[in-house]
């Protein structure tokens, strides 16, 4: 499609259109409503276009007695006064209350279609990869969820409906204009020509400013939340200035594209306002005119009037309107273009839910890459029993965390398989493959609740009773005890009020109470202090008798308590063996790390 035929559209088609696709799925179940809403609406047009008309027969019966050489009965007058008066107060009446029904059944299916919306983008943002995840901004994204999904929702019901309701309108009234005086109502047909020729190019450059500001927006989103996720060091480090620059850097930077769109707006407006003035005059003038030379009724040229005023504030309205569709399908695409992203980790076809799990874990040679052409593993081969608890040691970067990802599926290998009791774990549905895995990370997150759920998020259908026994094993349980409402303390977003060691005790609990056969332990003791520590490791030891288990750690204990060592380098398993063997292996690697380990430890 060419460039100018692109422009003469009123909103730009292919944000409309990607915005009416993503709605589109949701409106099904409000057909009720919605066929409610227009049924209204065309009454409410059909009042709207009848309104004007007791007023014509007043006009006309009140001049012909004027006219009249012999003032004459006027009982008769007097009576279709009474009777048009009435019907004006019927139609007004009738007018509001379609008015009021059409706004009410597209509000509500508005808010509906709108709860629903949200919820799929959430729920497709959820199921989105870690590598999604780790490269996408997390404001811009709430930014989305929330306030464009609202914006869309408030424009399709104060925007939209109108938008339907005046072009109806306009319609019916060009009809019954052209059949009153043809050459009045083509007045009305060029000021419609005139409004389309000022409206090009405007509305999409009021798009592209409005898709800025949304952008922006989006922008001020991620720094307040960077900022605010990580206050403690914004605060230690005194760096309130240098990010408050770039907030109001940013923030100005919205004002100026947000007055643009405002500017354009108010310009099509005004231009559409001159318009409306032009051809009143022309019909003021014109009809006057053949009203004397006997061609029309004074109450027909009322009713012209009435109608090019009525007719005209719609045609006025709809460069509000397309303005604020405009803005709207700028949020539209927004979250159409969250909803593109494809999910990479997914159900394969034909996959099946995990049966009884003994814990056979195997890795075939796999090769994994968060980037094409640059493997993070370089093949990596190893069976690990059911029971085993395995320590993966090495340099940092090596590859580690990379590979305590591949069990929960949070990424795929790029080549070759991970299996379970023999299995490619790919041929398993996802949420029954998590189900039987539990992952302890370096840093827990808890949710905004009371201590009891965020254990409970381990296992759903857990009682109390339940929840305290995974608590009391993850040495957990007398710390909470001590909180002034024990269980039912509330945690604060991302568990402030808790030390380090106590998130990672409530995160053991959590798996414990998941009772899965695979642990997946992920630099559980990192940055813990030595008496953390030791209480961490001693609620894994309970988490991790007669599971297979593996434990990526720095921690030498871990790892010389373990079934079982792997030592990775550059991505491949370079070491292999018992703790006590890889402590008398000639390179020496295990035995100088568990030194280094042990001497940070003693300093910290
Ligand atoms: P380790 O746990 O052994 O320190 P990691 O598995 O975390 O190592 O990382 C291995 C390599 O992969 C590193 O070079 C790291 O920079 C890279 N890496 C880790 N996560 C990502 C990611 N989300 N995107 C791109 N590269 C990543």
């Amino acid at each position: 499609m060419s460039q100018a035929l692109r422009r003469a559209g009123t909103v730009d088609p292919g944000a409309l259109r990607r915005t009416m696709d993503i709605v589109k799925p949701h409106l099904g179940g409000q057909r009720w409503l919605m066929s409610g809403g227009v049924t209204a609406l065309l009454f409410e047009v059909a009042f709207r276009v009848l309104e004007p008309w007791p007023t014509k027969y007043v006009v006309d019966a009140v001049s012909a007695q004027l006219g009249a050489s012999v003032p004459g009965a006027p009982e008769a007058t007097a009576g279709l006064l009474v009777a048009c008066a009435a019907a004006v107060v019927l139609i007004v009446g009738l007018r509001a209350l379609t008015n009021y029904l059409a706004t009410v059944c597209f509000a509500l299916a508005g808010s509906r279609v709108a709860t629903k919306l949200r919820a799929a983008v959430f729920a497709h943002v959820q199921s989105l990869s870690d590598g999604y995840h780790a490269t996408s901004k997390r404001g811009d994204l709430v930014q989305r969820l929330v306030g464009d999904v609202g914006k869309l929702q408030d424009v399709a019901v104060t925007a939209g409906l109108p938008l339907i309701a005046n072009v109806i309108t306009l319609l019916v009234m060009a009809v019954v204009m052209f059949v009153l005086d043809p050459r009045l109502a083509c007045v009305v047909v060029f000021a419609a020509a005139a409004y389309w020729m000022t409206s090009r190019g405007s509305t999409t450059r009021i798009t592209q400013a409005s898709r800025k500001t949304r952008k922006g927006e989006g922008q001020l989103a991620n720094i307040a939340q960077e900022s605010l996720g990580a206050i403690g060091v914004v605060h230690a480090y005194s760096l309130h200035g240098e990010i408050s620059k770039s907030f109001s850097g940013s923030n100005m930077k919205t004002l100026k594209d947000g007055v643009q769109a405002k500017k354009l707006a108010a310009g099509l407006e005004r231009r559409t306002d001159v318009i409306v003035g032009v051809a009143t005059a022309l019909v003021l003038g014109g009809g006057g005119w053949r009203v004397v030379q006997g061609g029309m009724s004074p109450g027909d040229l009322v009713i012209f009037l009435t109608y090019l005023k009525t007719a005209m504030k719609p045609l006025r309205d709809l460069a509000k309107y397309t303005g604020r569709i405009a803005r709207a399908t700028a949020s539209g695409e927004r979250i159409a273009d969250v909803l593109d992203v494809l999910v990479d980790i997914d159900d394969e076809p034909g996959a099946v839910p995990v049966a009884q799990v003994r814990g056979d874990v195997a890795l075939r040679d796999v090769w994994f890459g968060y980037l094409p052409g640059e493997p993070v593993l370089r093949g990596l081969d190893v069976t690990i029993p059911a029971g085993q608890r395995v320590a993966v040691v090495g340099p940092s970067g090596a590859g580690k965390s990379t590979i305590s990802k591949l069990l929960p599926r949070l990424i795929d290998p790029t080549e070759g398989a991970v299996c379970l009791d023999g299995k490619n774990i790919r041929g398993f549905t996802l949420e029954s493959l998590r189900s039987h895995i539990a992952l302890v990370p370096q840093e827990t997150v808890l949710f905004s609740g009371t201590i009891g759920d965020n254990i409970r998020y381990g296992r759903l259908d857990a009682t109390d009773e339940e929840v305290r026994e995974a608590a009391r094993k993850a040495s957990a349980h007398e710390f909470i005890e001590e909180m002034p409402e024990g269980y039912d303390s509330y945690v604060g977003e991302r568990g402030g009020t808790l030390s380090g060691g106590q998130r990672q005790r409530i995160a053991v609990a959590r798996a414990l109470l998941r009772d899965s056969p695979v642990v997946v332990l992920d630099e559980a003791t990192t940055g813990l202090d030595p008496k953390a520590t030791s209480a961490v490791l001693k609620a894994i030891d309970h988490l991790t008798v007669d599971r297979t288990t593996v434990a990526i750690t720095h921690d030498a204990h871990l790892a010389l308590g373990a079934d079982r060592v792997l030592w990775v380098e550059n991505g491949m398993i370079e070491l292999d063996g018992g703790p006590m063997e890889l402590m008398s292996e000639p390179s020496g690697r295990f035995a100088a790390w568990v030194s280094t380990q042990r001497h940070a430890k003693e300093v910290s």
